[in-house]
């Protein structure tokens, strides 16, 4: 996808701090952490946010998931974490490639929302 943000970090046109690589999946560190620990998980392939989930794309969302674990142990997030995905204007989604937060390293505020 052309003129995406995260589909350049796939490709390594913009450099970034990357936790964990595999075919699939790239995560890595978020640019303005709002915790000690902020992580990006991306599927590589260009999928626009959480809306664009579907039954053919579904398989790397569930792979996503068995991930984070393994970043959430590499990171040491004993304590716990938060997984995010912000999905359209009313979350205030600003890069349309399909992304999760990982935050920790501290106790997270209770509000959600
Ligand atoms: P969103 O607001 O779409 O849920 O999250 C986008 C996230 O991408 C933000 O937390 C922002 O800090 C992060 N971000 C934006 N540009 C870059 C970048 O060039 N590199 C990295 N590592 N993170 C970025
Ligand atoms: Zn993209």
């Amino acid at each position: 996808m052309e003129n995406c943000l995260f589909c350049k970090i796939v490709k390594g046109d913009i450099p970034s701090t990357k936790v964990y690589e595999d075919e699939k999946v790239l995560a890595f560190r978020d640019i303005a952490p709002m915790a000690p620990t902020h992580i990006l998980v991306i599927p590589k392939e260009h999928i626009g946010s959480v809306n664009e989930v579907n039954a053919e794309n579904a398989a790397i969302v569930a792979h996503i998931f068995t991930v984070i674990p393994q970043i959430a142990a590499a990171e040491k997030l004993e304590g716990g974490y938060r997984v995010v995905s912000n999905c359209g204007p009313d979350a205030g989604q600003t890069v349309h490639h399909l992304h999760f937060h990982i935050l920790g390293g501290k106790q997270l505020s209770a509000e959600m929302a």
